[in-house]
């Protein structure tokens, strides 16, 4: 990815927004703070084309990246976060549904969660969900620096159990502090562009 040639789209708030790029798209999905912005910023090589959120839940958008001109990211905004009221809870889940259930370009999405802990319930609900439809999904366990190296092992069996992992989907370590693992991120992107 040429860092020069990543830029954003649109921030959608309807349907008839959605760009006609003809690339394949990627969504990106996690629980606000999971790392989201850190993981697009590491795969577009720039600090700050993904904001890392200070208010975390606040973008009811959908953001569409060009990733140089190879496939596009879609960012959609964090569940799980508790000060969302009940009618931003409700119209987030309808406008990921109709993303996720309608899109035909949406070619695989990238679930984060956080390798420190065990999976919540929303990340497991939209596992499920993904699966529903049938979704390809690249599971990122975030934050994998702040792991001993002798407990990862662990850790992912932990999410793998939780989650009731596909077999055919992938699961990969990674942080953003070092970028460790961003080639094996790119390359299972690479399999849907
Ligand atoms: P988002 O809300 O999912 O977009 O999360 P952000 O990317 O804004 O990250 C939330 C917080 O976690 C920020 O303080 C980041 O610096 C931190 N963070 C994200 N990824 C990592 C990681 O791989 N390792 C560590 N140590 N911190 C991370």
């Amino acid at each position: 990815i040429n860092p020069n040639n990543v830029e954003i789209l649109i921030s959608a708030v309807s349907s008839a927004q959605y760009p006609k790029t003809g690339l394949a798209e990627i969504a990106l999905s996690g629980r606000s703070n999971v790392g989201k912005s850190s993981f697009i910023n590491a795969v577009a090589g720039r600090k700050n084309i993904a904001r890392t959120s200070s208010k975390p839940g606040k973008t009811q958008t959908l953001n569409f990246y060009n990733m140089d001109d190879q496939f596009v990211f879609v960012d959609v905004p964090g569940y799980g976060y508790a000060k969302q009221s009940k009618k931003a809870r409700e119209e987030w889940g309808r406008m990921i549904e109709n993303y996720l259930a309608e899109r035909e370009e949406l070619a695989a999405v990238i679930q984060l969660v956080d390798l420190r802990h065990k999976p919540t319930e929303d990340d497991v609900l939209m596992y499920n969900y993904l699966k529903h439809f049938e979704i390809p999904v690249i599971m990122i366990c975030t934050k994998m620096d702040k792991i001993p190296k002798s407990k990862l092992q662990k850790h992912l069996k932990v999410v793998r159990e939780t989650i009731d992992f596909e077999e055919g989907d992938v699961m990969i370590p990674f942080s953003a502090v070092d970028k460790k693992n961003l080639s094996k991120a790119m390359e299972a992107i690479s399999q849907h562009m």
